[in-house]
């Protein structure tokens, strides 16, 4: 019986990967590549990679969006899990980061199902919205600076469809979350968030204790 969500102690959780997770060669390639960066820390955790292939799979999710790729295992996560006439706008602000995704999603067969667009997501989803593709999106994951997550989140509910889910990364924020003595302005943005999705009528939302925290947000 359990009335809270089970603490991971390094054990219980080495046990979780090598008994649950599911990974290509290609994958894990990119992720211990990852992981030798100084930003290494900001790529997503493999469960977390799987449980969104899940969730795309499981909503027949076909086009997707990405705010933050960062060196693109999420993205590759993602686009494995779409079907061949899927796709993925992925938002990112670094060549040099998403230039090491690339790699491998043409090693793993799926550069044609990643649309790359370099430059502020903020300005290419308001182009996205110009152009009249509101309504269009199954899914969108956000990733990005923690300071544009509202907008970010405003601007994926126009684009998604009735129905399509938002997950947002890093919401449980290493724990700094809950301590109230932290009050940068990048913990506050996330507190400020979790409270307007908690009482947002337009969504049906849960905060998934996977990675860092996924927070999931189904358009109604
Ligand atoms: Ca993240």
């Amino acid at each position: 019986m359990s009335t809270k969500t089970i603490q991971m102690e390094d054990a219980l959780h080495a046990y979780y990967l090598n008994a649950t997770l599911r990974e290509t060669e290609v994958q894990k390639r990119l992720r211990d590549e990852t992981a030798k960066l100084s930003h290494g820390h900001m790529q997503i955790s493999p469960e977390q990679g799987q449980f969104m292939a899940l969730l795309i799979e499981l909503m027949g999710a076909k086009k997707t969006l990405e705010i933050g790729t960062f060196t693109g295992y999420s993205a590759l996560c993602v686009a494995c899990a779409l079907p061949k006439d899927g796709r993925l706008i992925a938002c990112d602000v670094s060549e040099e980061w998403t230039s090491i995704g690339k790699r491998y999603w043409e090693e793993a067969g799926l550069a044609d199902r990643i649309d790359l667009r370099i430059g502020p997501a903020a300005k290419t989803l308001d182009r996205m919205i110009e152009n009249g593709e509101t309504g269009d999106f199954d899914f969108a994951f956000i990733d990005a600076d923690k300071l544009g997550y509202d907008g970010y989140y405003e601007q994926c509910l126009i684009l998604l469809r009735a129905g399509g889910l938002i997950a947002i990364d890093n919401t449980l924020w290493n724990g700094k979350i809950a301590d109230p003595a932290i009050v940068d302005e990048e913990t506050v943005a996330i507190r400020e968030l979790l409270e307007k999705v908690r009482d947002d009528q337009r969504v049906t939302s849960s905060l998934v204790p996977i990675g860092d925290g996924l927070l999931l947000a189904r358009k109604r």
